[in-house]
């Protein structure tokens, strides 16, 4: 594979980064993935738009300008002969002496790379998933999309190793999210509910591209805090993100949610999505 590092096209065995790289050491790094089907880039205007508010908010200044960055979305995928899979893009802080305090503004480093992926082709869109809660223990700014996954990666591990697929992250009685994408409900009357955006979670691109879709489409929404005791009476779940889309969540702490099985809500909007990025995506 190639990789972009810093204005070079590189062999991935040749891009090599600083050990002094605040990435590396405070894990002072942001990053996103785009999603690529039919060599197209899904929802990619609102994934720049939050790189851009995630640099904005740890000050980072953005590496390149908007014609560029889109212009590197497309060399990479074409270079990688990727049409299907993502494009990963990380930002670091730079390279500076360790120190908690950087006083100077740094050189940033910017890395891309992409993995071919299987998107279109997802065993879990008709099987569901079945998520364990843990409580939320990441930091309090999860808006900002950095490198900072130890725990999420952690309490995923571990749910794995209890045989659940994923972990529902929970704050005061209420879900936040799972931990790589959105969770939201249908109740049994049929409304889309969601959390709303605050600093408690990330602001989901596909979380807003699903939002979106289910209001055109006539359904009822409302975004608001729920409990864990809510999410287990509704009649259907699901999650989304970038690169899986939407998945539906069919058992929360081995209680079953419905029946127990792959809902027509979730499914429908899944169905909706699909076509909607595959006329739309950006060549
Ligand atoms: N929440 C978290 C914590 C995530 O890491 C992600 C994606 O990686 C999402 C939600 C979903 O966001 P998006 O739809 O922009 O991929």
């Amino acid at each position: 594979r190639t990789v972009y590092l810093n204005g070079a096209w590189l062999p991935e065995a040749e891009a090599k980064i600083s050990v002094f790289d605040r990435g590396f050491l405070f894990a002072d790094a942001i990053y996103e993935v785009t999603g690529v089907i039919d060599g197209k880039l899904i929802d990619y205007d609102a994934h720049a738009a939050r790189l851009k508010r995630s640099l904005q908010a740890l000050g980072i200044p953005m590496p390149v300008d908007d014609g560029t960055l889109l212009d590197l979305h497309r060399q990479i995928a074409q270079r990688n002969g990727i049409t299907e899979g993502l494009i990963y893009l990380q930002v670091s802080r730079g390279a500076q002496d360790r120190d908690f305090l950087f006083p100077d503004p740094l050189e940033p480093t910017f890395v891309m790379f992409t993995q071919a992926k299987r998107i279109l082709d997802n065993p879990k869109w008709n099987k569901g998933i079945s998520l364990k809660t843990v409580a939320e223990g990441r930091w309090s700014r999860r808006q900002i999309k950095t490198v900072q996954l130890l725990y999420s990666s952690f309490e995923k591990m571990e749910a794995h190793r209890e045989g659940y697929d994923d972990v529902l992250f929970v704050e005061n009685g209420h879900v936040t999210e799972a931990s790589s994408a959105n969770f939201h409900i249908i109740s049994r009357e049929g409304r889309l509910i969601t959390r709303d955006l605050s600093n408690a979670l990330l602001h989901g691109i596909t979380r807003g591209s699903i939002l979106d879709l289910a209001r055109r489409a006539g359904l009822e929404t409302e975004e608001r805090s729920f409990t864990v005791a809510e999410a287990k009476a509704a009649a259907e779940a699901f999650i989304t993100s970038a690169t899986s889309f939407l998945i539906p969540v069919v058992s929360l702490d081995g209680t079953n949610i419905g029946d127990g099985t792959v809902g027509p809500v979730g499914r429908r909007l899944l169905d909706l999505y699909i076509k909607d990025r595959r006329e739309n995506g950006l060549p």
